[in-house]
């Protein structure tokens, strides 16, 4: 049972546009998340640079002990500390404290905003670190928010003052927050400005299968005349193209079809009449007339059997298995069609050349169109009159022949004589026939690859030769050569 999503009944152009619009927001995602890694690990590496400076300038007054502003000596470490946190310039979201005896002894000034010791929780946390009496960069969360605190302790062996400078990280992180808020609307524009545009360029990109699905619905039987415009020369340009010449070749072969099947009608239809129109003439009572009746019945049943086998033979030749090549020894073809060709009739055979080698080829086909030359050459020229059969290897082309000094045909005739039903009136005169070996032939010589060559002046004979390419097994064609001036 087939399986419907709603997304398999979505059109192609839906389909493409959702993908482009997921890979555009996967990307824009991705770089998104990229920059906030990015930044915030720059943020911290930066408050924690401002820390460990802060710890290196409290360090350095402690050990010089003179108030670089007024000059005066420092004789403690709470003098150090007040001093320091007295010169010291907070960034915001800084804030400060100095801790002596275990208590909370110096704040910033007022007009600070951040105030440490406004939160009990880090206070308490804060005195335990300073009663450690190590200098520390660490994160510390409280319920009311997370810090990055430095606690660094000056001492001169009797009194301890610590130093907290304490970083409001949420205040920090802030910033960035707001950075990708904007980077968020930001990319939520573009994902629409990317929809509408893959939308647009989409449509016009699919509008080639459109107008193949439009016009490939509109085409049936009836009208094979219809054909997709080719607009560019892009892949979907080439498969409008494609779907012409496959519409061509449809056209064609309906036609043939058609035509086909008209003339058929139409041939098979005479001997039907004839053999009716004597059957209701014959008198049953008269022996003679009625074996007479019956001759010329069963005679017209031969030729309509004939016609049919043919035509069988012409509906076939379309078939992929109308040949089947197989490395045929030309030699011993040659030969074989001598032999069966001068049992055709009273002339005065020859075998005119016989080429070497193998090739591929259909062996049974080839006979058949080779025979049906033969049998041409009987048919129009005389009793006795010279009939040659031979074959030559050319270049690239084998060449297989049959020539005779019969009636010949007249250049106005030499391409009308290929197709259906076709016959000159000389020939008509000459001997009965349907006018469908040559396009048998030609069919055979076809589906080789090759052509039929004919050139005949009248009254002097003609020559047909079947001109077939060279090829072995592993089926790689010849180049072209030039061709030999006769045939
Ligand atoms: P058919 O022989 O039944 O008429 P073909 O298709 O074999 O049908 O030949 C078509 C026409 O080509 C013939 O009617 C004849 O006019 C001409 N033709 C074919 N072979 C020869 C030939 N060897 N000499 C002269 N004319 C030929």
């Amino acid at each position: 049972m087939k399986v419907t999503t709603p997304f398999s009944r979505t059109t192609i152009r839906t389909r493409i546009m959702w993908t482009i619009v997921l890979v555009a927001s996967v990307a824009l995602a991705t770089s998104g998340a990229a920059v906030w890694v990015l930044d915030l690990r720059s943020t911290h590496a930066d408050i924690d640079d401002r820390l460990v400076l802060t710890r290196q300038e409290l360090r350095r007054l402690a050990d010089t002990g003179v108030d670089p502003v007024s000059g005066t000596a420092l004789s403690d470490p709470v003098q150090v500390l007040q001093t320091y946190m007295g010169h010291s310039v907070l960034a915001s979201g800084e804030g400060q404290l100095g801790i002596v005896d275990g208590a909370v002894r110096l704040v910033s000034a007022a007009g600070i905003d951040m105030r440490p010791e406004a939160d009990a929780e880090l206070v308490e946390r804060l005195l335990t670190m300073a009663e450690a009496g190590l200098s520390t960069i660490k994160t510390v969360d409280t319920a009311a928010g997370r810090y990055r605190v430095l606690v660094v302790p000056v001492t001169d062996g009797t009194t301890t003052a610590t130093l907290v400078r304490a970083v409001d990280l949420d205040a920090a992180e802030a910033v960035l927050w707001r950075t990708m808020r904007m980077y968020a609307a930001a990319a939520a524009v573009t994902m629409i400005m990317v929809a509408a545009l893959a939308w647009l360029g989409i449509g016009r990109l699919l509008r080639p299968i459109w107008e193949l699905r439009n016009a490939t619905e509109s085409i049936d039987e009836r009208d094979l005349t219809t054909r997709v415009r080719v607009r560019s020369h892009d892949d979907l340009s080439a498969l409008a193209a494609a779907v012409n010449r496959m519409l061509d070749r449809v056209q064609r072969a309906v036609e043939a079809q058609r035509e086909l099947l008209d003339d058929v009608g139409h041939e098979l239809r005479t001997p039907i009449t004839v053999v009716r129109g004597h059957l209701e003439l014959v008198d049953p009572e008269d022996p003679e007339d009625v074996r007479q009746t019956s001759d010329l019945a069963l005679d017209e049943l031969d030729r309509m059997s004939t016609l049919i086998d043919d035509l069988l033979d012409l509906a076939r030749s379309s078939q992929s298995d109308f040949v089947t090549p197989e490395p045929t020894d030309v030699e011993a073809l040659t030969l074989q069609v001598f032999d069966k060709a001068s049992a055709l009739g009273d002339r005065d055979w020859q075998l005119g050349g016989c080429a070497t080698g193998m090739t591929m080829l259909d062996p049974a086909r080839i006979t058949q169109a080779w025979l049906q030359l033969a049998a041409n050459a009987v048919k129009y020229s005389d009793d006795g009159t010279r009939v040659v059969i031979g074959s030559e290897t050319y270049g690239a082309e084998l060449f297989l022949w049959v020539e005779d000094d019969g009636i010949g045909i007249g250049p106005e005739d030499l391409e009308r004589i290929r197709l259906r039903f076709a016959r000159t009136a000389e020939a008509t005169h000459h001997a009965s026939g349907a006018g469908l070996g040559l396009s048998i032939v030609e069919s055979i010589v076809a589906a080789h690859d090759g052509r039929l060559a004919i050139s005949s002046e009248v009254g002097r004979g003609s020559v047909f030769t079947l001109r077939i390419p060279l090829r072995t097994a592993d089926e790689t064609w010849p180049a072209q050569q030039k061709e030999p001036d006769k045939r």
